[in-house]
C-alpha cells in the first residue's frame, strides 16, 4: 500500500485535488481508495438509517451500488487504513502525520509555509503564484496540470508503518521519511517493512516491530523444536 497526502487550509482546493488525482490514478490502472480528515460529520446514512449510530458503536450497510462501515468515535489513521484494500491511498487533512509525503495546496496564505516541514513532494496552486515556497526545493505546479502531479505520485508515493522503533536507525519513521523525499534513502531501509515473521490477519499484514518480530519468531520456534518432527525451516500456522 502506498500513500499520498494532501494537505492545506480551508478553501485551498485540497477536495478538488483528490478527486482529480483519484480519476487520473484509476484511470492508469490503481486500485485507490482516499481517506479524509474531517472536523464535521459525516452524515452519509439516510435518516432513517442513522438512528443505528444513536447506539450501535459500528454500522454496516449494503446497497446495490455502495457499501460502507460506520465507526463511532475518532480513529487513528492508521487503524482506518487497515479496513482499506487499494494499492494507492489519497490521505486529505492529517497535517500532523510523517509517515507519507505530501502535496501542499497553497492558499497564498503566509500560513502556507507552516505546510513545508520536510515530507511536501510538490506545491500545487493557481499559476500566477509562481515562485520559491516554503523554502524546500520542490516543484510548483499548476492544479490543473493533474498528469503531471500524478506522475510525480507513481514516483514518491510510500507509506511507512509508524511504528517509530528506530529499526532503520532513524528515531523515528518521520526520520526515514524525509530521507525517503529527498531521494538519499528508499522505503527498503525501513525493517519493519520486512519482518523475520509475518502475520497476517484475514489476509492482511499486521505491523510489527523488529523487536517484537524477533521475539513472536524465537518463541514460537521454541515451543515447536519440543514437539517429535520438528525439522527447521519456513513455518506457517493458520488460526481461525
Ligand atoms: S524501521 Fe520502519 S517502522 Fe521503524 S522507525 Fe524506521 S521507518 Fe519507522
Amino acid at each position: 500500500m502506498r500513500a499520498i497526502g494532501i494537505v492545506g487550509y480551508k478553501n485551498s482546493g485540497k477536495t478538488t485535488l483528490s478527486r482529480a488525482l483519484a480519476r487520473e490514478l484509476v484511470k492508469r490502472g490503481h486500485r485507490v481508495a482516499a481517506v479524509k480528515h474531517s472536523s464535521e460529520s459525516m452524515d452519509f446514512l439516510s435518516t432513517d438509517t442513522s438512528k443505528l449510530k444513536e447506539y450501535a458503536d459500528q454500522v454496516g450497510f449494503v446497497s446495490a451500488t455502495e457499501s460502507g462501515i460506520f465507526l463511532k468515535g475518532e480513529r487513528s489513521l492508521d487503524e482506518i487504513l487497515t479496513h482499506l484494500d487499494a494499492d494507492m491511498i489519497i490521505i486529505e487533512g492529517f497535517k500532523q502525520e510523517l509517515s507519507y509525503p505530501k502535496i501542499a495546496c497553497l492558499s497564498g496564505r503566509a500560513e502556507d509555509e507552516n505546510l513545508f516541514n520536510g515530507l511536501i513532494i510538490c506545491a500545487v496552486g493557481p499559476s500566477d503564484q509562481m515562485g520559491e515556497v516554503g523554502g524546500q526545493d520542490v516543484p510548483y505546479l499548476n492544479r490543473d496540470a493533474i498528469e503531471r502531479i500524478a506522475d510525480l505520485v507513481e514516483e514518491k508515493a510510500f507509506k511507512l508503518p509508524r511504528l517509530n522503533c528506530g529499526g532503520c536507525g532513524y528515531e523515528d519513521c518521520y526520520g526515514l521519511a524525509r530521507e525517503i523525499v529527498v531521494g538519499a534513502k528508499t522505503v527498503e531501509e525501513c525493517v519493519a517493512q520486512h519482518p523475520a515473521v509475518e502475520v497476517l490477519i484475514d489476509g492482511k499484514p499486521l505491523a510489527m516491530n523488529p523487536f517484537i518480530s524477533r521475539m513472536v519468531g524465537d518463541t514460537v520456534r521454541a515451543m515447536l523444536s519440543s514437539l517429535r518432527g520438528f525439522t527447521r525451516g519456513k513455518i506457517e500456522i493458520k488460526i481461525d
